[in-house]
């Protein structure tokens, strides 16, 4: 894009913009795509699920991790080798669970061949929060250690509600809130912190991409602080600001949704519309939050320059999936006409109704 076309575009009228989006901004989306392996199988409903409470306040128990004691265990300088990376990437003060959990962690070895072809599933490493254990395949270990540590350094057990929280994710008594979010981001986090030491697991494909655009919308640091502290309720109060907590709690549930069905095989054709729908409402819920999120920070200025609006969307729109494929299907989530409709929906929330500031001068 060319900065001197870009200090031409202000004031900017619909048609100019609706103009611009067919051509710009689906250039962007269409450069993203996720291939995935996916089949038909028999339909499923949605389930409803509300689990959440406040993070309880964790008291730090140790000042620093116990190297020498580490290195004694299974994996030691795997996980000594964790532990500074993270130390070197992410702030001492996010790390209280962190040093309580890595210090008095418990590591196992299975195999788990025979559970992923009895149950048609692709584990290989798990982290058992009430025993602080993380569960490794023996041969392969190196393929998740680092994806499983990332749990172990952010969770934290509230006894007295007998909930677990585990960066975004919380569970209660066998229903969950957020495993799609937390999966995503911590597969996301250990892929650039290790992905150059190890050759990983490639898991969380659509996940791991949802949550690095939820990242750019919340802010790194921030985003860091909140799953390093397992707090949830916090990256919800975030994202009040600019979208009502009924669709933020839709998007982690549809997220979850997605997170157990995306790759589910003999679809009807109503679970494929239902997995297509979500697919496109998690879209939707990111170009939005984001739209609103640079309106509102733009608030201080009587007016706002609508290009640098559309503008501040192209690092959204270059992750965003905007089609998934497998065998026969396609999934065209990001749909040129919905894209514009959605950008105009959020620009009239601000002109026509709370009258916060013009947009257009003409429409
Ligand atoms: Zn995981």
């Amino acid at each position: 894009m060319n900065e001197n076309k870009h200090s031409n575009w202000q004031p900017y009228k619909f048609i100019k913009i609706l103009k611009y989006l067919s051509y710009g901004i689906v250039y962007y989306a269409s450069r993203s795509s996720i291939n995935i392996n996916y089949k038909l199988r028999k339909d499923f409903k949605l389930e409803h699920v509300n689990t959440l409470s406040l993070p309880i306040s964790a008291v730090r128990k140790f000042d620093k991790i116990n190297e020498e004691e580490i290195l004694q265990k299974q994996f030691g300088p795997l996980i000594m080798e964790f532990v500074n990376v993270i130390i070197d990437n992410i702030p001492n003060t996010y790390l209280t669970l962190f040093f309580n959990n890595l210090n008095t962690l418990n590591s196992l070895t299975k195999d788990f061949d025979l559970d992923n072809l009895l149950l048609n599933q692709h584990v290989q490493g798990e982290y058992l929060a009430n025993d602080n254990t993380i569960v490794l395949s023996k041969d392969n270990c190196c393929l998740t250690i680092d994806h499983e540590l990332l749990h172990a350094s952010t969770t934290i057990i509230d006894k007295s509600n007998s909930i677990i929280l585990c960066g975004f994710q919380q569970i209660n008594k066998g229903r969950q809130i957020g495993e799609g979010l937390n999966e995503g981001y911590t597969q996301y986090l250990a892929e650039k912190y290790f992905g150059d030491k190890h050759k990983l697991l490639h898991a969380y494909l659509y996940e791991k991409r949802v949550a690095e655009i939820l990242e750019i919308i919340v802010g790194e640091d921030l985003m860091k602080a909140l799953y390093f502290n397992a707090n949830l309720m916090g990256l919800i109060e975030y994202l009040k600001q600019y979208n009502q907590e009924e669709e933020i709690y839709k998007f982690i549930r549809t997220l979850d949704f997605l997170n157990k069905h995306l790759e589910d095989k003999h679809l009807t054709e109503s679970s494929f519309k239902i997995i297509f729908e979500s697919l496109q409402y998690i879209n939707i819920f990111l170009i939005k939050t984001s739209l609103r999120k640079k309106i509102v920070n733009n608030s201080l200025n009587e007016q706002m320059d609508v290009f640098d609006l559309i503008y501040s969307l192209i690092p959204i729109l270059n992750l965003l999936p905007a089609n998934i494929t497998s065998g026969n299907y396609k999934y065209e989530i990001v749909d040129n006409k919905l894209l514009n409709e959605n950008i105009l929906a959020v620009m009239s929330e601000y002109t026509n109704e709370k009258q916060k500031k013009s947009l257009i001068k003409e429409i």
